[in-house]
């Protein structure tokens, strides 16, 4: 339901009840949760058994990075997962093109787009970041470079992914429409679009990240969202923690999503504010746009303190710390 008292806040008064909060007059937003660590959250609800990867890592005084990249593997291979890696619905095309970005403590990061045939996204941009001078290879340039490095190339379509693509092609004109997955929010609906973000911090609080999806589904060949895009699905800053984002990439593109929440929390924000934050600056700017759609962030600081918001219901995460193991919350949003 629209929230008018909220929207009016927003775009009458949005600027000032930021500057109240920032000069400390407002009472603080109450956290999301306090971790302690080592800790990893991840979003949605397949983050619970990919946060159970990571944690094996972690628990044993392993690298963060270590800990996202086989987190994230864990929906790039599930063959029920139909929004990340190996079974993700194809594009209108009928090709499966995942994304994928990774990003460590000291600020090296890597990605692919677009990549086609090959099963793991993330590990092929880990690659990238730990074998190239670059940040982010797309198309077959990825596929090529990752074949070099010893992946398998293989058909991705699934059978079942076929069976739903065909579906859609008989009713869609062809026409990727970009909101046809929010026929509902709920996550494994026909259509939806999820992606993996995941952020840990290690033993001795470096925080590293990973996101991964096969993106919208139906898109255009060759449509890149944010996911793989270094500030906008993914941004983490050892000074300061991590954000990561899902959703319609879109709208987190131009807004430069991730990074902006990471930047607010160096300005002193809360992970829930600054995760507030960034969901009102897309609703503000696009308010029409933004009751059609979903977009979520997950954020967390180098205290362990995270926070989550949405602009539609149903966003959930995962956090996974030494009391909390296998949790799933739900995120907060702003129409109800
Ligand atoms: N953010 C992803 C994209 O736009 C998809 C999603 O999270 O639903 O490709």
């Amino acid at each position: 339901m629209f929230n008018r008292r909220k929207f009016i806040k927003l775009s009458a008064a949005g600027a000032s009840v930021a500057a109240l909060s920032r000069t400390g007059f407002a009472a603080a937003k109450p956290l999301a949760g306090q971790s302690s660590l080592p800790v990893v959250i991840s979003t949605w609800d397949f983050g619970v058994p990919a946060n159970k990867a990571a944690w094996e890592i972690l628990k044993k005084g392993g690298r963060a990075i270590d800990a996202v990249e086989a987190g994230a593997r864990i929906p790039e291979a599930d063959l029920n997962n139909h929004s990340v890696g190996r079974a993700g619905y194809p594009d209108r095309d009928g090709h499966v093109t995942l994304d994928a970005c990774i990003m460590d403590e000291s600020g090296n990061c890597g990605a692919v787009a677009a990549m086609e045939d090959i099963d793991h996204p993330i590990s092929v941009a880990r690659l990238v970041m730990e074998k190239t001078p670059h940040v982010l290879l797309v198309g077959d340039g990825a596929r090529q470079f990752a074949v070099e490095h010893g992946f398998k190339a293989q058909k991705l379509l699934t059978p079942e992914s076929e069976k739903a693509w065909k579906e859609w092609l008989k009713t869609a004109k062809y026409e990727p429409v970009i909101n046809i997955e929010n026929k509902s929010y709920k996550r494994g609906s026909e259509y939806n679009h999820d992606t993996i973000g995941m952020l840990a911090l290690d033993a001795k609080g470096n925080i590293s990240g990973a996101c991964t999806t096969s993106g919208m589904a139906w898109k255009l060949h060759g449509r890149v969202g944010d996911s793989p895009i270094i500030g906008a699905g993914l941004y983490v800053d050892n000074e300061v923690g991590g954000a990561t984002s899902t959703g319609v990439g879109e709208e987190v593109i131009r807004n430069v999503g991730s990074f902006l929440v990471v930047e607010l929390m160096r300005q002193g924000r809360s992970p829930q504010e600054a995760c507030e934050e960034a969901v009102h600056r897309i609703i503000k700017k696009k308010p029409e746009t933004a009751k059609q759609i979903q977009v979520g962030f997950l954020a967390i600081n180098k205290k362990g303190e995270y926070g989550a918001y949405a602009i539609q219901t149903g966003f959930t995460y995962a956090v996974c710390d030494s009391e909390k193991q296998d949790k799933l919350f739900k995120g907060e949003s702003f129409y109800k």
